[in-house]
């Protein structure tokens, strides 16, 4: 059987728009070699797990939007743990090397470390072990640390947006205390779960101030600590230029105070700009998502809740692969239908972006953007 491609489907429990990807009638198998219309290689598969945080970062998830009546997904709607692997072995195929679990808030995924333990069975066709890792606000790190390392899991990404207990409260927006969050990151690194990486979110006049005591704490742990611009993702966060700290800024402070030297990124792709402490103390990272696109090498797809596959994350628009999984298909049948969905793909969002002027720019208009927490950062 073969569908129409592009066809739009309307489904009652559907907040974007999605096309059901079309299964070409010749079936080729996967190479790995795929490029996109702009000749980026598949090599990273991010997985929303669920949509649901118990935080309310304001840049994410704003108490005023995720209220009590907010409608998340229905269980029915999540792609079960064999859903999730069999897309992730097809992906896999394509040429994905690394996968990372993240939400919402991955850890409330009741049983994530079944995830875990399906996916970390999968080899590149080289016969490599993937690179598995999630992305955790750590609130539930310290409980559940050490049977995600046991599960399979290598590594962990914990988001930390300040140390002072009382603007850490604020940005969570539930009253989460920060002591809460450093046990969690000191039992993951106690169990293995390392290098562990803490993105910060700089809002430009609400953290600011934070950037240097995270780095006088982190210097000398062996976690590398990421600085993130605050993006324009999503409809909901009333994102204003005016609250972005451009990362020259972030480096320009951290380097008077600790001297830093720029080191060569780790492969093609990788998000964060790279330094080290000119006195040994470690490395840090800068993720400058609005002030230097980085599209150029962007090798990420993104795999949402349900099942719908985004190639950008500021587009509107996703691919039902739940839809393929929930038919009457093969897996070849689905693989065939990845080809084309990546060779299509010519998103570059934060590069035209860059090119608009930054009053054009806004998360409030008319485009229904698809929000972090329904695909994952
Ligand atoms: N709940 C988990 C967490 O917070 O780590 C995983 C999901 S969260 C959407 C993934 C990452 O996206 C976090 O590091 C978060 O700080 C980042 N993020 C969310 N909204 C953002 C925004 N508007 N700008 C920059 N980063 C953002
Ligand atoms: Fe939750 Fe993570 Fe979004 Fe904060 S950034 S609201 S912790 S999903
Ligand atoms: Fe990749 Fe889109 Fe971000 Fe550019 S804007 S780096 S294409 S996710």
């Amino acid at each position: 059987m073969t569908y129409k491609a592009n066809k739009v489907i309307p489904l009652a429990d559907t907040r974007y728009a999605s096309r059901m990807p079309s299964v070409p009638a010749q079936l080729s198998a996967p190479t790995g070699l795929l490029s996109d219309a702009l000749g980026r290689p598949l090599r990273d598969l991010r997985i929303s797990v669920t949509d649901r945080c118990n935080f309310r970062c304001s840049y994410c998830m704003p108490k005023e939007i995720f209220d009590k009546d907010y409608a998340y997904l229905p269980h029915n709607s999540l792609l079960s743990f064999e859903e999730i692997t069999r897309l992730a072995r097809i992906f896999v195929a394509h040429g994905v090397e690394k996968i990372r679990l993240t939400g919402g808030e991955p850890l409330l995924r009741k049983n994530i470390e079944a995830l875990i333990e399906m996916l970390a069975t999968l080899t590149t066709p080289e016969g490599q072990p993937l690179d598995i890792t999630l992305t955790t606000n750590g609130s539930l790190l310290a409980q559940k640390a050490q049977t995600l390392k046991d599960a399979g899991l290598q590594r962990v990404t914990v988001s930390l947006d300040g140390l002072d207990d009382a603007i850490f409260r604020s940005m969570n927006d539930v009253g989460f205390p920060v002591a809460d969050v450093l046990k969690g990151i000191d039992v993951a690194r106690q169990v293995g779960l390392a290098p562990i990486k803490i993105n910060m979110v700089v809002k430009r006049g609400t953290n600011d101030a934070e950037i240097l005591p995270m780095a006088r704490h982190f210097r000398h742990s062996g976690a590398v600590l990421r600085f993130i611009e605050y993006m324009d993702v999503g409809a909901s966060n009333g994102w204003r230029m005016e609250e972005v700290m451009p990362s020259a800024q972030v480096i320009e402070r951290l380097h008077a105070e600790f001297p830093l030297t720029a080191i060569d990124p780790n492969y093609v792709g990788e998000t964060a700009g790279r330094w080290r402490y000119a006195d040994g103390a470690g490395e840090i990272g800068v993720i400058s998502s609005v002030t230097q696109a980085f599209c150029r090498d962007c090798n990420r797809a993104r795999l949402s809740t349900e099942g719908k596959l985004f190639l950008c994350l500021f587009t509107n628009q996703g691919h039902d692969f739940r839809a393929l999984l929930r038919g009457d298909y093969s897996d070849e049948q689905i693989a065939a239908a990845v080809g084309p969905v990546w060779q299509a793909r010519g998103d570059r969002y934060s590069e035209l972006r860059a090119a608009l002027p930054a009053d054009t720019i806004a998360t409030d208009g008319a485009l229904k953007r698809v929000e972090m927490s329904y695909i994952g950062g």
